[in-house]
């Protein structure tokens, strides 16, 4: 549901469309409306550092000729282990004060993974990743401990995921003291110098959500997708609005069957599923053609990409 400040004000969608600037692109997604607070000046510093980390991990992949799906999984991972970010360790709560995670990859070949209510991966991700290379699967609910660890991916216990920070919040919105956004998200897209796409993203989904409820991350077409011929996609926002909305297949659709733009497909797909139902969210996207776009109709979003300048970070 959107908070009652967002359906107070109009939302207006931003959006960057920046051409190709070399032979990869990366661009990078840390949650639409999920500051828990107004950002002080250290914390934005710190959310700009994780910001900065996760892109070089990427950038580190894509430098050394590596995969898209290797950047967007190496990028991803980090923001997972950053406590900062609604992903993996510092995940936003269920309202029984549990982390569930929901995780998905998918290439530019069509190859996809996904996890949902997952438990006990550090690093939902790289689970999402197994799903796709290790089973003929494409969505797996609730992977136990023994899968993960036969995976050869590390687990934890609950203790590690839930911070300080989302008791807080958790106890806020139970309390009803906290109206504002409870949502985040971590996500990445990439090109590569062999000109593949990939996406991959990763939550802890809205915080107080029902034990067991879903969001559109790992729902390939709604919250990530990819595929060489059009786009690499990676969402953020109100899950059920990217669920309803086919968020991402339809800005790929626009662009396959009626020859849009990344750009023009983002904007009308924004327009008509998530503007005018009051939803608000945010995506990062790239191209074939290594163009990438950052669109949000959310308040705010954290984001990390390439701009005409150079590095470039949204917080
Ligand atoms: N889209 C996520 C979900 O609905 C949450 C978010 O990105 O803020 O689970």
């Amino acid at each position: 549901m959107a908070d009652e400040e967002s359906r107070a004000t109009p939302l207006e969608t931003r959006i960057w469309d920046i051409p190709s600037r070399g032979p990869w692109s990366l661009a990078l997604h840390g949650g639409a409306g999920g500051r828990i607070e107004e950002l002080s000046t250290e914390s934005r510093e710190a959310f700009e550092a994780g910001l900065s980390r996760a892109y070089a991990a990427g950038r580190t992949v894509l430098e050394a000729g590596g995969s898209a799906l290797d950047a967007v999984c190496a990028t991803v991972e980090q923001l997972e282990d950053d406590p900062l970010f609604n992903a993996g360790c510092g995940a936003a709560l269920t309202a029984d004060g549990v982390a569930e995670h929901d995780a998905a990859v998918m290439d530019g070949q069509g190859r996809a993974g996904a996890i949902a209510v997952s438990r006990h991966a550090k690093n939902p991700v790289r689970v999402a990743r197994s799903v796709l290379e290790k089973s003929d699967h494409v969505l797996l609910v609730s992977p136990s401990e023994q899968l993960v660890t036969e995976w050869g991916h590390e687990v934890r216990d609950q203790s590690y995921f839930v911070t300080e920070a989302r008791r807080v919040q958790l106890d806020r919105i139970l309390n009803l003291t906290l109206t504002g956004p409870r949502h985040g998200t971590v996500g990445a897209v990439a090109r590569d110098v062999h000109g593949d796409v990939a996406a991959a993203t990763s939550t802890g989904g809205m915080a107080g959500q029902s034990l067991g409820r879903v969001g559109d991350s790992p729902i390939i077409g709604a919250g990530t997708y990819a595929r060489n011929d059009s786009v690499a996609i990676s969402c953020t926002g109100e899950g059920e609005a990217f669920i309803r909305g086919v968020v991402s297949y339809d800005i790929a659709s626009r662009m396959r069957f009626l020859g849009s733009s990344l750009r023009d497909a983002v904007a009308t797909t924004f327009a008509e599923e998530l503007t005018a139902k009051n939803a608000s969210g945010g995506l990062v996207g790239v191209a074939p053609d290594g163009r990438v776009v950052v669109a949000h109709n959310s308040p705010t979003m954290f984001a990390a990409f390439e701009d005409h300048d150079g590095f470039a970070m949204l917080t």
